[in-house]
């Protein structure tokens, strides 16, 4: 890994520290753990104990309190070593812990935040629906007022660490049925997985992060005290949609880590390989592929760093968080089919690194909204920014 002159000492540390990590402890077990599907338990507190579960959290709730820069190029190097740990780690800490910390009351976050920043408790996030992906606004699991209660009822599609987490972040209509308000009719409730009435449906059988565990959850007459509800009982959509700029930044991280494990695998396996007498990569048209695989790698770095160094120069830019995700997305899903077509057979098969990394890739295109999604975002960012005349 190169020294990027662009970082900060303390960047450059924490960025070889996961590098380091992801090299001994996730590496030598990534393909193992795509082949069974069995989620990486023991190393939810391995990432504890380095302070990862809670980087963006201030010290006095015992996180490491660190930039976003900084976390994304944790996170990518993670990613790099296995992308299933990098979702864990970035729905973690981009969402529930996020989002607690900005609107939560001084309890909520005195409860919560200690434990999940340590790696004590594991957070998942819950918006996606059925019915509601793209269009998560118009969700239709509930939460009815009782007395000072809450009770909840219905069901979230494709809970990232939902099988294993300890407390989700739960968005529900709170408005009343004969006053349906939209988003603003929605309210995120902090859920400890113990509560009766919560249950964790069928794990997904997936092409990629075979190793994450996506799972549908479901809510019979599931109480919650006052406690659990994030600030404004109406404002839960607002809430996950501003997590969720953060958790695009995440996404683009894990993208960025898969094209570069690609990238590794296929420079090293192209010196190797020896066809008509010379190495692969002396063929002008494997080397200029490569080029072109190693400048859009390059460019979605640009992209995301800079859309990380705007958020912690206080600028939170839609625009840029939602750039920095399609570029990513889409370079990774590229850059991870050319590495399988530049193995040839041996890339189609499961002995070789680089077919798992293209079904890893795919799905960062698809989460935290589509590609489709991003450029609605940024069409309508620019002519918001443009006007006409
Ligand atoms: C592995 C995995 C993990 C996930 N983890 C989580 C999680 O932890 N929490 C959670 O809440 N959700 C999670 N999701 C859900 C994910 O966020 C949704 O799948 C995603 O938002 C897309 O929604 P959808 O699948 O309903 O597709 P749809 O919204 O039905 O979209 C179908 C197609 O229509 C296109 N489309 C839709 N609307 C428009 C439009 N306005 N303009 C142009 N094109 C459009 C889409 O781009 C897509 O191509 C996960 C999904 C997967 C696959």
């Amino acid at each position: 890994m190169r020294r990027d002159y662009t970082l900060t000492d303390e960047q450059e540390q924490v960025r070889q520290l996961a590098r380091d990590f992801a090299e001994n402890e996730l590496r030598p077990h990534t393909v193992r753990w795509d082949a069974t599907g069995e989620f990486h338990e023991e190393v939810v507190p391995l990432l504890g104990e380095l302070g990862f579960m809670g980087m963006l959290l201030p010290p006095e709730y015992d996180g490491l309190g660190i930039d976003m820069l900084t976390y994304l190029l944790a996170l990518e190097q993670i990613s790099w070593g296995d992308a299933s740990v990098a979702i864990t780690m970035s729905v973690h800490n981009s969402l529930p812990t996020q989002m607690i910390l900005r609107f939560g009351n001084d309890e909520q976050k005195q409860k919560w935040l200690p434990p999940m920043a340590r790696g004590e408790l594991l957070g998942a996030f819950a918006l996606s629906e059925a019915g509601s992906g793209s269009d998560a606004a118009s969700l239709s699991a509930r939460a009815e007022r009782d007395g000072e209660h809450w009770v909840l009822n219905g069901e979230k599609l494709w809970v990232s660490n939902g099988s294993r987490a300890d407390v989700v972040m739960v968005m529900v209509r709170t408005d009343r049925p004969d006053d349906r308000r939209g988003a603003r009719g929605i309210g995120a409730f902090i859920v400890p997985t113990d509560t009766p009435g919560y249950s964790v449906g069928k794990k997904e059988d997936k092409t990629g992060l075979r190793s994450s565990e996506t799972v549908a959850i479901s809510f019979n007459d599931m109480r919650l005290g006052p406690d659990a509800l994030l600030a404004d009982p109406y404002k839960g959509f607002l809430y996950a949609m501003s997590g969720l700029q953060g958790g695009r930044l995440g996404v683009a991280a894990q993208a960025l880590g898969i094209a570069e494990a690609a990238l590794d695998h296929t420079v090293a396996y192209a010196r190797e390989r020896r066809q008509f007498g010379r190495p692969i990569s002396s063929f002008q048209a494997v080397s200029f592929k490569f080029a072109e695989m190693y400048t859009r790698v390059e460019a979605s770095r640009g992209l995301l760093y800079r859309a990380a160094r705007a958020w912690d120069a206080g600028d939170v830019d839609k625009r840029l968080c939602s750039m920095a995700k399609l570029h990513a997305s889409e370079t990774a899903v590229w850059v991870t089919s050319q590495a399988v077509n530049l193995f040839g057979g041996y890339g189609f098969m499961r002995d070789y690194p680089v077919e798992k990394l293209f079904r890893d890739a795919k799905v960062t295109e698809i989460y935290e909204g589509t590609s489709e999604i991003q450029r609605v975002v940024i069409a309508k960012e620019l002519f918001q920014e443009q006007p006409s005349g």
